[in-house]
């Protein structure tokens, strides 16, 4: 089959390799019809992310159709049309029994590496290093889905895959994000980064209440794309954060703030310099520029909620700060199998309509030019999807 390869520091390629197999008996084989690259796949392409190897296969955010299943999954039959979390859970440990589905116990196979990083391993993610569990991932004509019998959602046949794809990953992390700003009515949230995850955090913030949005970005497109939703935005490039949020909140700052950057945040101000000059000597993995303004603009007692990615130690975290002011931090990767089913009947409500994301469509033989594309021209381009 054809798949999607990691093959170093901004270098993917589209090689033949070998079709994926049944290994165990809650295995599927998924006929991929439509994938998705993530802002967090730009992370490995950029190299941020450590235990990649040459000729792993990308790719999160996938869907099709069940071409094959162990003997042990009988929820779901040969021929269904599902979407796959991008979190892998084996559905049967204490973690996924307190629905802390990301924090799965049981799926990685080599958990040793993030142990020693963080303590505990989180759940193994499909493409994402070997970190988090090497398992091949879905920018790919086929993939295998470990534990089918718990992940998989199947979607009815009167919804595309472009309405429902995102399932995969960015609603569910976009809504989950809001969710864990604890909105009530009346509730200002402001939101760092209008990329794909951010547009659907603000999105969701509006469906859970929030009277008003503040989107931070400096692409113009993803301003808009905000605005479209309802959202006010302010151009960090060209305008002093800080004071237009005090401007905008009465000089209480927002009730809640989002960190939709992560790890590769820009910025105009001393400490983006800073971290970028750090990172540049290899000093750093994370810069955390976004998040520190998030946190400045945070009023007190509110929540900071981080969707956005991190992988190491972070430098000039202002602790003090969010002690100061009483903050709330809620954090990780998203708890998926939590929000499939809802979300599937939202989008299905017409609530939301996915495909709003969408700037472009490739060939899965073009990913290499829709790598490219997404990582240097944030402005033209927002979300792509990939047709193998
Ligand atoms: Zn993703
Ligand atoms: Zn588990």
């Amino acid at each position: 089959m054809k798949a999607v390869t990691w093959c170093g520091k901004q270098n993917v390629k589209v090689e033949r390799v070998d079709d994926p197999k049944i290994i165990n008996s809650r295995d599927a084989i998924v006929r991929v019809t439509s994938t998705a690259i993530c802002g967090s796949d730009l992370h490995l392409y950029n190299g941020y992310i450590p235990t990649m190897g040459k000729g792993d296969i990308l790719g999160h955010e996938f869907m099709g159709e069940i071409v094959e299943l162990g003997h042990d999954v009988h929820n779901l039959a040969v021929g269904d049309r599902v979407v796959v979390p991008f979190t892998i859970s084996c559905g049967k440990c204490w973690f996924c029994e307190q629905t802390l589905w990301s924090l799965c116990d049981n799926s990685n196979p080599s958990p040793e590496k993030a142990e020693a990083m963080y303590g505990f391993a989180p759940s193994a993610l499909f493409g994402y290093s070997h970190l988090f569990g090497g398992y091949a991932g879905g920018q790919a004509e086929y993939v295998r889905v470990p534990f089918a019998d718990t992940g998989p959602i199947k979607v009815p046949d009167d919804l595309s895959d472009e309405q429902v794809l995102f399932l995969s990953d960015i609603f569910p992390t976009g809504y989950q994000a809001a969710e864990q700003c604890n909105i009530h009515k009346g509730d200002v949230v402001a939101i760092w980064g209008a990329g794909p995850v951010g547009q659907f955090a603000i999105r969701s913030a509006f469906m859970l209440g929030a009277a008003r949005v503040i989107a931070i970005d400096h692409y113009v497109s993803r301003l808009s794309m905000a605005e479209q939703a309802g959202a006010e935005t302010i151009d960090f490039s060209d305008e002093y954060v800080f004071d237009r949020i005090m401007d905008m909140t009465a000089g209480r700052g927002a009730d809640a703030v989002i960190d939709a950057v992560g790890l590769e945040s820009h910025g105009i101000t001393p400490d983006a310099l800073y971290d970028r000059l750090k990172a540049a000597a290899y000093a750093a993995t994370d810069r955390p520029h976004a998040l520190r303004q998030a946190i400045h603009c945070c009023r007190k007692g509110g929540t900071v909620s981080i969707p956005g990615v991190y992988g190491g130690l972070l430098d000039k975290f202002p602790l003090g700060a969010a002690f100061g002011k009483g903050l709330t931090f809620r954090m990780g990767q998203t708890h998926m199998h939590r929000y499939l089913q809802p979300l599937l009947d939202r989008i299905r409500n017409g609530d939301i309509d996915p495909t709003f994301v969408i700037t472009h469509r490739f060939k899965l033989g073009e990913a290499p030019k829709a790598y490219d594309l997404f990582n240097e021209n944030k402005t033209e381009c927002i979300k792509v999807i990939l047709k193998p």
